[in-house]
C-alpha cells in the first residue's frame, strides 16, 4: 500500500482496515521508527507529561520574558476568574488559561512540547487537556487524541509546511488549531470523518493569518494568539460533531493554505517587516530592545 501523503489516503486506510485515525497513526509511527506500538505510546506519554508540566509551571509563574513584553497575563486571567464568574464555562476558561500558561512558558524559555511549533505550543495541549479534564478522559484517550493531532500535523507538513517563515502564522497557529480540533473530536467520540472535518473547519477559518512578530520575537502577537486559537479549535470540534460540513475538503483546504502562503509577502512571514511589527508601537519596542541588547 502507498504511503499516506494526503488526508484522503488516511481515510481510505482507516476504512480499509476498519480503524480509527489514531490507530493508523500509531501503526505508521511504529513502522517508521521500527518499534512496537507500545513504545510509540510510551513516547507520546512523555510528550503528554511535558505538556502537563508546562501548563503547571506556566499557571504558577508571572515571570516576564527577557523583553518584558509577556509573562504576566496568565496570572491576571487566573485572578479575574477567581474574582468573577467569567463568560465562558469553567471548561473553556481552563482551555484559555492552559494555552496562555504554555505560551508564556515558551516565551520565558521554559520547556514546552512544540506542537507543531514552539510559537503555537499552547493550542494543542490546552484544547486536549482542557476538554479531557472536563470529561474525565483516561490517559489512553488523551494519548489517542495526541496521536490524532500528530498525524494531522504530519500530513499538513508533507503537503505544505509548518513554519511562519514559509507561509505565515496560518501554518503555525492555524495548523495547531486544526490538530487540536481533530484531537478534541477524538476525545468526544467523533468519527474519522468528523475529525478531519473539524481540522478542515479550524484551518479554513484562519487562512491568511500573517506572521508579524514584534522585534522578531515569539512573543507579540504569538503568546495571546494561542488562547484565541485554542478556543477556535473547540468551535471547529463542536461544529464538526454536529455534522456541519466544511464544503471544501481538508486536502483542498491545505492546498489553499499552501497557495496563500506562497502568495503572501515575505514581509509577513516572520521577518518583522510589516503588520504588527511595524506599527508605531511595534517599532518603538523594537528600537528600545535594540538599544538594550546593543549596549
Ligand atoms: S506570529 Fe509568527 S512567530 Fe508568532 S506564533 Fe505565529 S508564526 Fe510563530
Amino acid at each position: 500500500m502507498k504511503p499516506i501523503a494526503t488526508f484522503q489516503d488516511l481515510l481510505i486506510k482507516c476504512n480499509t482496515e476498519n480503524k480509527k485515525i489514531y490507530e493508523i497513526a500509531q501503526q505508521e509511527e511504529a513502522k517508521f521508527a521500527e518499534c512496537e506500538i507500545s513504545e510509540v505510546r510510551k513516547n507520546i506519554e512523555a510528550v503528554l507529561s511535558a505538556m502537563q508540566d508546562s501548563i503547571k509551571e506556566g499557571l504558577n509563574s508571572s515571570e516576564l520574558s527577557m523583553s518584558k513584553m509577556v509573562g504576566a497575563d496568565c496570572e491576571k486571567l487566573k485572578n479575574y476568574y477567581t474574582k468573577q464568574n467569567g463568560i465562558f464555562s469553567p471548561q473553556l476558561q481552563n482551555v484559555i488559561k492552559y494555552a496562555l500558561a504554555t505560551a508564556e512558558q515558551n516565551a520565558r524559555m521554559g520547556k514546552i512540547a512544540a506542537c507543531p511549533t514552539a510559537g503555537a505550543c499552547g493550542i494543542v495541549p490546552a484544547a486536549i487537556l482542557g476538554i479531557s479534564n472536563a470529561k474525565n478522559a483516561s490517559n489512553e484517550t488523551i494519548i489517542n487524541a495526541l496521536l490524532t493531532a500528530g498525524i494531522i500535523g504530519k500530513i499538513v507538513a508533507a503537503k505544505a509546511a509548518l513554519a511562519g517563515a514559509v507561509g505565515g502564522c496560518q501554518n503555525e497557529c492555524g495548523v495547531a488549531a486544526g490538530m487540536a480540533a481533530g484531537a478534541v473530536v477524538e476525545i468526544l467520540g467523533g468519527t474519522n470523518e468528523q475529525i478531519l472535518n473539524a481540522a478542515a473547519l479550524a484551518i479554513k477559518n484562519i487562512l491568511g493569518l500573517a506572521c508579524d512578530p514584534i522585534a522578531g520575537l515569539v512573543e507579540v502577537p504569538c503568546v495571546k494568539r494561542n488562547p484565541f486559537l485554542a478556543v477556535h479549535s473547540i468551535t471547529a470540534a463542536e461544529m464538526a460533531l454536529a455534522d456541519i460540513q466544511s464544503i471544501v475538503p481538508i486536502d483542498e483546504v491545505i492546498d489553499a493554505l499552501k497557495q496563500i502562503g506562497a502568495l503572501m509577502s515575505p514581509a509577513l512571514k516572520e521577518s518583522a517587516q510589516a503588520g504588527l511589527a511595524t506599527t508605531q508601537t511595534g517599532l518603538k519596542i523594537t528600537e528600545s530592545l535594540n538599544k538594550i541588547w546593543n549596549s
